[in-house]
């Protein structure tokens, strides 16, 4: 009989055959002491429920699944034309910490939100005096959009990142070189530094997933947290460049616009169906959680999820 929760177990027992495979990723030297073992899938449903099977409840850092919420941020302060003035909207088939076409793309624009660069240019467009005001409207975004007033960022993450991401501050530096941004590069980055570490469970990514397939509208309580026009520009990014260097492939064999993280996390939104959360440490090459990706194939199959 079908049921959602035997729906997820499954789910789960198909992406455990790929536990073992891959490793955390450690050129953030907090990251490498993830446990592997670690495997979770949640679903949250348009009513507002969530289903969930394993390590539901672990916390890990969101990485890149932030770049969804500061450009959320970053719409809701200076919109649709404040935000594209500053970043394009093309997948680039790069690895996420490219920095080889902000020299020769000829606007020196960063191709795309959900790239380090293109994040980096999203976060300067979130207001404030201080990176500590600025920071504050993501979390304050963050806590409602993933439905956790508690939310945070995990101290010992930020201070890692901090301490070994020059390559995020070259992007900045190249991009203030060429006036894509301005402003003060440490007070970006600090703001950038802090969203990649915000600290989050399974259940919580697939609510965030849930208001993106609920166009915006919280399924717990009603309340429009994104306007319409911005869940399509976030689901179509999504769709074309949430998946690093393999979001093509991912279109093809699950099709369901989708954002990762290098901490393991994977949300998926599928319009006026459901939120999707995976967690599991371990990465292929490309930084994508390999159980993750298992999960989204067997879930986008059996519940027959492909937009495409
Ligand atoms: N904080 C990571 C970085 O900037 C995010 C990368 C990712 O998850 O893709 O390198």
């Amino acid at each position: 009989m079908f049921s959602m929760q035997n729906m997820i177990k499954e789910a789960y027992r198909y992406a455990s055959y790929s536990l073992g495979e891959g490793a955390p990723a450690d050129y953030i030297p907090e990251l490498a002491k993830a446990d592997t073992k670690r495997l979770a899938v949640s679903i949250t449903d348009l009513a507002g429920r969530t289903h969930s099977v394993g390590d539901s409840q672990e916390r890990f850092t969101m990485q890149s699944i932030s770049k969804v919420v500061l450009l959320a941020t970053a719409l809701r302060f200076a919109g649709f034309d404040g935000v594209f003035a500053r970043v394009g909207v093309e997948p680039t088939g790069d690895p996420f910490n490219s920095i080889i076409r902000l020299e020769t793309d000829s606007s020196n624009r960063p191709s795309n939100p959900m790239i380090n660069a293109g994040a980096i240019a999203v976060t300067t467009c979130i207001p404030g005096a201080t990176p500590g005001e600025r920071f504050g409207h993501v979390l304050e975004y963050a806590r409602a959009l993933l439905d956790n007033p508690e939310l945070d960022y995990d101290k010992e993450v930020y201070r890692s990142e901090s301490e070994t991401g020059d390559r995020n501050r070259a992007l900045a530096y190249m991009m203030r070189a060429s006036k894509v941004i301005d402003g003060a590069v440490p007070e970006h980055l600090e703001v950038y530094f802090k969203a990649c570490s915000l600290s989050v469970n399974c259940e919580e990514i697939s609510f965030l997933g849930a208001v993106l397939a609920n166009n915006g509208i919280s399924p717990r309580g009603g309340k429009m947290l994104i306007e319409p026009f911005h869940v399509k520009v976030i689901r179509s990014l999504m769709s074309t460049c949430g998946l690093y260097d393999y979001s093509g492939e991912f279109a093809l064999r699950v099709g369901i616009p989708a954002k990762s993280g290098v901490g393991g996390g994977i949300m998926g939104a599928v319009p006026s169906r459901m939120g999707i959360g995976t967690y599991c440490p371990a990465l292929d090459p490309k930084g994508n959680s390999l159980c993750g990706l298992r999960a989204m194939e067997y879930l986008s199959q059996a519940l027959n999820l492909s937009l495409f």
